[in-house]
């Protein structure tokens, strides 16, 4: 029988989720959740968003009020660094001593890239995953006019929006063509550039930051992330470009999983095993492994729909499905109301991205989750939206 129970790394998302899961699936072994951070685990989403806009109290960034953990029974640990895992013997260790497990989850999440950046601009120069870094940022942001972002992926784009909003002169460095140029299509960029620009934002495509001649008082680093691995890289656990699991989130050591930012893992989405940094892949992988320590059932091995979601300004960007390099792209309405890309491979849907049309993105989600794409280019072409091409079915 489980006696030590099981350790989870890292008091995020995957970390919050795992625990809590596996309490609501009746496990009763002893759970233990560390987190080298000092708040307890919140969510990360409103930290360039409402939370940065000072629209969301710190009080409701949380998961849960911190008396969650003591009435399920998870000890809690902040402010702790797990420092080693020794694998053969089924232990970590922290600066205040080691502690054996049963399993152990790694979900210790992604850090931002950072870049050298000279003097004097170093001293004003952020980046944003944590609490604390928003706080810093936000800080910073309030006494701020000239506000420069390397790189237009969501977090900086969704910086720049906020910015943008309170009346800064934001600047966005982008050494594409287009922004979201790696996540997503030229007319969810067309669109979105267009909105940046009606808000005042100088979005300058083409051009790489030149940090020697730049003139800021804020710059937000939002050039993408990296796993955080070097806990499992030293235990040697396989890694490669993420912690590297099978479809039931496990490592190459059968008592360690990992979920999350951190876990690069097979998909029906997606050719090969990929890391993903979304909430919605968090958390289905924290509950898949909570399946399969609190029951004895044989889980089906990851197979959730990929879906994720970014606002700026009043435009909310949905995508269901993952989209490959090439497929052909049926589109829908445009602008940032109402605008939907269906993307299809072999004439089957494999992705849907939506501005402002949340309805739409709930059919792609429902579709794809069911695993009948059965909606052709033609249909759409026909009908114009997943709904429509339901309501004719019917
Ligand atoms: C500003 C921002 C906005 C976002 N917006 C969206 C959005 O709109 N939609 C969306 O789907 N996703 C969004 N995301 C992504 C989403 O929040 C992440 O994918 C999700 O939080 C990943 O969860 P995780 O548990 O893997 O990692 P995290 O939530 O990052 O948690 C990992 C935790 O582990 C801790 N840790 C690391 N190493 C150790 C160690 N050795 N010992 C102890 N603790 C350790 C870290 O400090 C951290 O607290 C956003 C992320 C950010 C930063």
């Amino acid at each position: 029988m489980a006696e030590h129970g099981t350790i989870i790394i890292g008091a995020g998302q995957a970390g919050y989720q795992t625990a809590a899961q596996l309490r609501v699936k009746g496990y009763t072994a002893p759970i233990t959740l560390i987190g080298d951070e000092a708040h307890i685990p919140y969510q990360q989403p409103p930290l360039s968003k409402a939370y940065l806009k000072g629209e969301l109290d710190g009080d409701r960034l949380p998961f849960r009020p911190e008396n969650f953990y003591a009435d399920k029974n998870i000890d809690l640990r902040l402010n702790e660094r797990v420092e080693a895992i020794t694998p053969s013997e089924k232990t970590i260790t922290t600066a205040k001593g080691t502690l054996s497990y049963d399993s152990l989850v790694i979900a210790t999440g992604g850090t931002p890239r950072q870049i050298p950046v000279p003097e004097p601009l170093a001293g004003k120069t952020y980046i944003l995953k944590t609490r604390d870094d928003a706080d810093a940022l936000g800080q910073a942001l309030s006494s701020a006019q000239r506000v420069a972002i390397v790189g237009a992926g969501f977090i900086g784009l969704e910086v720049a929006a906020t910015a943008a909003q309170a009346g800064k002169d934001v600047t966005v460095y982008e050494m594409q063509d287009r922004i979201l140029a790696r996540v997503a299509s030229p007319a969810v960029s067309a669109a979105l550039e267009a909105r940046h620009a009606a808000a005042g934002v100088d979005l300058r495509l083409n051009e790489g930051v030149d940090f020697a001649n730049l003139e800021a008082d804020v710059v937000l680093l939002g050039i993408g992330g990296m796993p955080v691995q070097e806990l499992a890289e030293s235990a040697g656990l396989t890694c490669d470009g993420g912690i590297v699991v099978d479809g039931h989130m496990r490592t190459s050591d059968p008592a360690i999983y990992a979920a999350g930012d951190c876990a690069k893992s097979p998909t029906p989405f997606w050719s090969d095993p990929i890391r993903l940094e979304s909430v919605q892949n968090a958390i289905d992988q924290a509950n898949l492994i909570a399946d399969q320590l609190a029951t004895t059932n044989d889980a089906p091995a990851y197979h959730a729909v990929p879906w994720f979601w970014s606002d700026q300004y009043e435009v909310k960007y949905q995508l269901a499905g993952l989209i490959p390099p090439s497929t052909s792209r049926v589109q829908a309405g445009e602008g940032t109301d109402g605008l939907a890309i269906y993307h299809f491979k072999d004439d089957t849907l494999v992705a849907c991205e939506t501005l402002g049309n949340g309805a739409e993105h709930m059919s792609a989600r429902r579709l794809l989750e069911h695993g009948n794409a059965a909606v052709s280019p033609a249909d759409i072409a026909e009908h114009g939206s997943l709904k429509a091409v339901f309501k004719a079915r019917r």
